[in-house]
């Protein structure tokens, strides 16, 4: 992304579908951002939706069959249904995960089971349900496989033998915030190649009538910005993968997203083309496949709020509050993310002054944008808003302070469809059983 002198927000941070409207407005999949707040309130999340449909299908180009969307990114039965349709696995790390994928219909047999500690109940639910993959994270979580297929079989029943990989430990440090990095040997995941529990996994998995091991699995985190990362994997594991002579090999998934001005990342086409010669370099046969998330979702979306406070300090800095904060976007938060903001009836004027963008939450940490860059003029009633907030917003979002958590709206041709509704007083006492 160039420089952009007059603090323009770059273009290239809004979704595809964006266009500026005749009042300088910002429309997304040709629907006025105002028009949607209108209707559904703030904060709220509009996605483009044939982004998200792009992005799948570029997936999808770029591996083949067997890539998987991480719905932990961001996940409700409309974005499951969209995922299918374009032809992606679903990756699923929980029980709630694998509940909402199959209750939109997704066959079971598309679902990635993942998690580095999976519940009996979990594991029960998948088994039942025919799961495609389970992702087999520990020696504990293969003994509780064998038991659960152990107490079928005295049961007099057929027991249900899974697919599984197994997540592998490949000592690689990808240079991301260390809350995200997952590939390195001091890992709570997986089986760590270096120490030789990879090994041993794979003799306990192909000798268990338990489980039907099928590949192997690496994932080495999240908001990955150097493709060559994954190459580092690739070779890392190379020898290993040639050695199991197994016909499938998951790379995991994390490629990164450009949030602020300045960054750049891989496309999932060129992440796909530098695993793909990696492994053709080392020799590896298996299909190879992939987990993306953020790629898929992050930058398909925005996030519009209203301003409501403003409270300039003399000499110190703005305060800008608006109707949301870190429950729908914890990232600021918990990584220190950095995001752009802009406003949506002025979203190609120059932003010359900056301001911090707080929420309404009961304390200081509560920052969504530390240098927030706005156009003079901002007033209280404005919308607001910040690009990229497709991924890890609203599924890590909490209801801390009881705010009700946002509505998300898909928005494709000029049409907008709500896919989850807003929070009300009566959900906040739905599980209030006192
Ligand atoms: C989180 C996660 C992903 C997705 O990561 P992104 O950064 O969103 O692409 C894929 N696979 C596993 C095992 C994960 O934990």
């Amino acid at each position: 992304m160039t420089e952009h002198p007059e603090h323009v927000l770059p273009w290239g941070l809004l979704p595809d579908s964006a266009e500026v409207g005749p009042d300088g407005q910002l429309l997304v999949g040709g629907c006025d951002l105002a028009d949607l707040v209108e209707e559904h309130g703030t904060p709220l999340f509009v996605y483009d939706e044939d982004q998200l449909r792009a992005r799948c299908r570029e997936a999808v180009a770029a591996f083949g069959d067997g890539v998987a969307y991480a719905t932990k990114a961001f996940l409700c039965r409309a974005m499951a249904r969209l995922v299918h349709e374009e032809g992606m696995h679903l990756d699923v790390a929980s029980g709630g995960e694998m509940h909402v994928a199959l209750s939109a219909g997704v066959p079971a047999d598309r679902l990635v089971l993942h998690g580095n500690n999976k519940s009996d109940e979990e594991l029960i639910r998948a088994r039942e349900v025919g799961v495609g993959r389970i992702v087999v994270d520990s020696f504990d979580e293969i003994d509780r496989l064998e038991r659960l297929h152990d107490a079928e079989a005295s049961a007099g029943r057929d027991p249900v033998v899974p697919k599984v990989l197994l997540r592998i430990t490949p000592g690689v440090e990808a240079h991301t915030h260390e809350f995200v990095m997952t590939g390195q040997d001091d890992s709570k995941f997986g089986f760590g190649l270096k120490v030789g529990d990879a090994a041993r996994a794979v003799e306990r998995a192909s000798a268990s009538p338990a489980v039907e091991l099928v590949g192997l699995h690496a994932h080495i985190g999240s908001q990955v910005f150097v493709a060559g990362f994954y190459e580092q994997a690739v070779e890392a594991l190379a020898p290993f993968v040639a050695e199991c002579g197994l016909p499938e090999l998951s790379i995991g998934g994390g490629i990164g997203v450009a949030y602020v001005e300045g960054e750049e990342a891989p496309s999932i086409a060129e992440w796909g083309d530098v695993v793909r010669r990696a492994c053709d370099a080392v020799g590896i046969t298996a299909r190879v496949s992939a987990e993306p998330g953020r790629a898929i979702a992050a930058a398909a979306a925005v996030t519009v709020y209203r301003v409501g406070t403003i409270k300039e300090v003399p000499g110190i800095r703005t305060f800008v509050a608006c109707d949301g904060g870190f429950i729908d976007n914890p990232r600021p938060a918990l990584y220190g993310s950095g995001y752009e903001t802009f406003l949506p009836r002025a979203v190609t004027a120059p932003r010359t002054e900056t301001v911090r963008l707080v929420g309404k939450h009961c304390e200081s940490g509560d920052v969504l944008v530390a240098e927030a860059r706005v156009p003079e003029g901002l007033e209280v009633g404005d919308l607001i808003a910040t690009p990229v907030t497709g991924a890890y917003g609203r599924s890590m979002g909490s209801n801390y302070n009881l705010l009700h958590r946002p509505a998300v709206v898909f928005a494709s041709g000029g049409r907008s469809r709500l896919v989850i509704r807003r929070e009300t007083d009566d959900d906040l006492l739905a599980t209030d059983v006192g």
